[in-house]
Formats: structure tokens, C-alpha cells, sequence
């Protein structure tokens, strides 16, 4: 629904109810601003708390902006690969029907018909990731198969938004291919975690101990890793 802020700004608000909820809470996504309340909480009562945060409101959709306006796929954005920031550059070509992408030195390079929508351009950018990680992870989970001695039943590579790696009951193992963004010693700890939990499925000290036998620094790439989800 269109809300009015205090300074009479128009904001799109949603609105999501939740039967066992004591208090309004009130957060700010890439999509704009969502309340959840109790499925008994009046409007009205919504209506007052959003208004008595409209300062609260305003500085954070302003940081989502500039956030949203980093992660538009344009001249000058950044994206990490191996765990680089690699500029983009995209130019427009008339009569073009394909889009091209291409490494140049420390550039990610876009050739596109005009006009091109965003939504296109990240199918464009997550089938390069997708088709590095499996250029790259699947020989890594070959490789660290055979040190270990333990073998998935399949790998499979999909995009996730929190989650790196995950293996399964049956130890088909899957990647997100957005692990390319990250270095390489990184994206080996991942594949070493994943495989690790073939023979132990939980986070035991059982597991870790795995981890550390194969990977003594664990501890250093898990901090490595803490600090790029921050950034990417
Ligand atoms: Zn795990």
C-alpha cells in the first residue's frame, strides 16, 4: 500500500501479519518498507508507529538506495570474482541481438543491445558464475574427494543468497556459484566443509576435527570468508 510519512513523502509499505507477534516491527528492504504486527493489531495503531518513525524510515531507505544503486549492473559498479573487484564497463551497440561478456585485464566488459533491462543482465552475469563454478569447483571436489576419500553422489551448483555449500542425507553436494566472487583458498574450504560432512552431518567436534585434518588454517578462511559476506 502507498503510506504517507510524516513530511507527507509517499512510501510503498507491506504490511505483514503474524499471529504470534507481542510488538510492530518495522524493517527496510531493497523493496521497500515492511511492517509485521499481530493479525489483531489495528491499522490505525500500524499507522501511528509508522508515522512516529518516519526520521528512522527515511535514513534507511536512503542507505537502501545508494545500496540498490551499487549492485545495478553499470559502468563503474564493481563486481568481485576470485575474490577481486573487477570494474564493469558496458556499452551499448546498436542492431545487437546478444549480449557479450568478456574479462578484460581487471574489467568485466558487457557489450549489449540498447536499452538492455537489469534483470537480463544478471541472467548474463549469474550464467558466467555458474559456468566458472563449474569450471572450476567441480575438478576442486574431485581433487579433495580423493585426499579424503570421500565421494558425493552428485554435485549440483544454484544460486543462494545466504548459504555457500550444503550436503544432503543421500551427500549430493550442492555449491552456490556465487562462491567465484570469492578467493580461491575460500571457496576450497567450503568444498572441504561440504565434503567433511559426508561422514559427519552436524557441526560436531567430530567434523571440525575433520576440517582442521585437511585444512589446519580453517579457522583464518572461515574469518576471511565472515568478512567478504560483509562486503559483497
Ligand atoms: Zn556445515
Amino acid at each position: 500500500m502507498q503510506f504517507k510519512l510524516d513530511n507527507d513523502e509517499v512510501i510503498s509499505l507491506e504490511i505483514v501479519r503474524k499471529p504470534n507477534m507481542k510488538h510492530i516491527y518495522l524493517r527496510v528492504t531493497p523493496k521497500g518498507v515492511v511492517v509485521s504486527a499481530n493479525r489483531r493489531a489495528k491499522l490505525s495503531e500500524i499507522e501511528t508507529f509508522v508515522v512516529s518513525k518516519s526520521a528512522w524510515i527515511r535514513k534507511h531507505l536512503q542507505v537502501q538506495a545508494i545500496q540498490n544503486e551499487k549492485r545495478l549492473i553499470k559502468s563503474d559498479n564493481s563486481l568481485y570474482f576470485k575474490g577481486e573487484s573487477f570494474l564493469l564497463d558496458c556499452q551499448e551497440q546498436e542492431e545487437l541481438r546478444h549480449i557479450t561478456l568478456e574479462i578484460v585485464e581487471k574489467s568485466f566488459n558487457i557489450i549489449m543491445p540498447p536499452e538492455t533491462e537489469q534483470d537480463t543482465l544478471e541472467r548474463v552475469i549469474d550464467t558466467f558464475y555458474k559456468e566458472e563454478a563449474i569450471r572450476t569447483i567441480t575438478p576442486m571436489v574431485e581433487l579433495w574427494s580423493e585426499k579424503m576419500q570421500l565421494f558425493p553422489s552428485n554435485i549440483g551448483f544454484r544460486r543462494a543468497k545466504r548459504q555457500w555449500g550444503s550436503c544432503s542425507s543421500q551427500n549430493s553436494l550442492s555449491f552456490n556459484f556465487y562462491l567465484m566472487k570469492l578467493p580461491l583458498p575460500i571457496i576450497e574450504y567450503v568444498v572441504v566443509h561440504e565434503l567433511s560432512h559426508i561422514k559427519e552431518k552436524n557441526h560436531s567436534q567430530k567434523f571440525w576435527a575433520l576440517v582442521e585434518k585437511f585444512l589446519p588454517n580453517y579457522r583464518e578462511l572461515t574469518e576471511e570468508l565472515r568478512e567478504f559476506e560483509r562486503v559483497l
